[in-house]
């Protein structure tokens, strides 16, 4: 087909012929359209545990999306004594040395433990945040990173 090659000022420019001469005629707005309409397929690559941003993979490559990044001490108390667990980033780099998850025993008595203390020293900061496990809405993490003093635990 001689007329096969469109010629590209009479339409406006926007055609894309390929050298294999598949999709002729397939603009690039069709292209986008076609793929913002293909379902989700997001990197489900495993991450190395720690902090990526909002996520956060602990030990057993659990992730969790932040919620709070800046919760209050009485709040992460109340969220524990709640049910919420609770995972340790002792020196606040963001998990590259590795989070710690606090076993059920030692959860159990964090409870009875009243609130955390956050160190406001410029120097030795510590922070509290919100965690919701992304398989299961119900399931909070509490990551306690840099210095905080939760019970008879320096983290
Ligand atoms: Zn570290």
């Amino acid at each position: 087909m001689a007329a096969g090659r469109r010629n590209r000022t009479a339409n406006g420019g926007d055609r894309t012929p390929d050298a294999r001469g598949r999709g002729r005629g397939t603009t690039f707005a069709d292209l986008v359209r076609a793929e913002q309409s293909r379902p989700a397929r997001p990197d489900r690559r495993r991450l190395p545990p720690g902090r990526h941003g909002d996520l956060l993979v602990d030990a057993a490559h659990r992730r969790s999306t932040l919620v709070d990044a800046h919760l209050d001490a009485p709040r992460a108390g109340a969220l524990v004594r709640g049910g919420a667990t609770v995972a340790f980033d002792p020196c606040g780099c963001g998990g590259a040395c590795g989070i710690s998850t606090l076993e059920p025993d030692r959860l159990a008595r964090l409870t009875s433990a009243g609130d955390p203390v956050v160190s406001d020293d410029r120097r030795h900061p510590g922070e509290l945040s919100s965690w919701v496990a992304e398989d299961d809405r119900s399931t909070l993490l509490v990551l306690a990173s840099g210095r905080v003093v939760w019970g008879r635990k320096l983290a």
